[in-house]
């Protein structure tokens, strides 16, 4: 593991900028540009996902956000969120983002993830509840986000916390406004920015952005893009989060999707798509959901690059 990290270093950016908060970033003279990448899974070459991540890095996004498993951190082998956060933080250079699911922890274990997270110099988080998993048990300490939020903040600990939010509600919620009112517990328990589920249609995150602007919801908000690469991919991404799929999109897996070239490409064509528009509407962050593939990174970004 060692030998691979120092040989993917150099891929990274060099000279750190100092420790801030996700939320300084934003500000009315730039677009915040982040990747959500994930930690090496089983039956995954460590080395090559290592590599990708550093190819990742090396496009200097503003931060890297690093998923967990649903179970939380407390992975026999370790805590691979960790591990990447601090790769990502301390060899390439970028700010990094640790995702902290809490349904299944305690708070003693939530304290433990913050203490080695501090030590590695990652100093945000994204606190999230986690999906609710019949194979995992379920700890008392944390019901919903919020309680992770608010534990967090009571004890004093200077974490940058980002949440997650959905535009078209969250698949548990009785609606969009339902939800939008457990959104704004979860920025009062002192939630500093967010990032958006994925989404295909626009229009959805507008609507959902100026109701929650309309209720008191004030922190910085990134819309969360997911360039599309394969029909199973968006299959599986539906199932698990139910995002709507416009006929535009539809249209456009069906007519490639024997062809996988054509449907990437299609696939980063309409992400980009998606982000011109969002930033000629006033977004104030993109968040990439790469799926550790820089080639996809790497186009996205140069086709928005300049616009950021
Ligand atoms: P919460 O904010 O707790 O909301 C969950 C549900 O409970 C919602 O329906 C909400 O309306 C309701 N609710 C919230 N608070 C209250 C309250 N006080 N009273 C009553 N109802 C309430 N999962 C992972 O396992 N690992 C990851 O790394 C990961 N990364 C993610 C990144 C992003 C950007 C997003 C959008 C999701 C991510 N997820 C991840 C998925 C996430 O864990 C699931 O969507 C999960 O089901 C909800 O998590 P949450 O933090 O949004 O939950």
């Amino acid at each position: 593991m060692r030998e691979t990290r120092l040989s993917t270093a150099h891929l990274c950016r060099r000279g750190m900028g100092k420790i801030m908060r996700i939320s300084e970033l934003y500000n009315k003279e730039r677009i915040v540009f982040s990747i959500e990448v994930f930690p090496p899974k089983k039956l995954m070459s460590t080395e090559n996902v290592y590599t990708a991540l550093g190819e990742i890095a090396a496009l200097k996004p503003d931060y890297i956000s690093v998923t967990c498993g649903a179970g939380g951190s407390a992975a026999a082998d370790g805590d691979p969120t960790l591990r990447v956060s601090s790769f990502i933080k301390n060899e390439c250079k970028v700010e990094a983002v640790a995702h902290l699911t809490c349904v299944s922890s305690t708070k003693q274990d939530v304290l433990n993830t913050l203490t080695s997270l501090k030590e590695s110099g990652v100093k945000n988080i994204l606190a999230l509840r986690g999906d609710i998993n019949p194979d995992i048990a379920r700890k008392e300490d944390f019901t919903y986000a919020d309680n992770l939020i608010r534990f967090i903040r009571e004890n004093g600990l200077k974490f940058g916390i980002a949440g997650a939010c959905y535009p078209e509600g969250h698949i548990e919620a009785e609606s969009v406004n339902a939800d939008l009112k457990n959104l704004k517990r979860k920025v009062d328990a002192g939630c500093d920015s967010l990032v958006t589920q994925i989404f295909f249609e626009n229009s959805l995150f507008y609507s959902f952005l100026e109701k929650a602007r309309l209720i008191g919801i004030e922190v910085p908000v990134s819309a969360g893009i997911m360039p599309i690469t394969s029909k199973k991919q968006i299959e599986r991404m539906v199932s698990m989060c139910g995002a709507s799929l416009p006929p535009k999109f539809t249209k456009m897996i069906a007519r490639y999707e024997n062809r996988p070239d054509a449907l990437r490409d299609a696939g980063i064509a309409y992400a980009t798509e998606q982000i011109v528009d969002l930033i000629a509407n006033g977004v104030e962050g993109i968040h990439l959901y790469a799926m550790n593939n820089p080639y996809i990174a790497r186009k996205v970004h140069e086709n928005i690059g300049n616009l950021l």
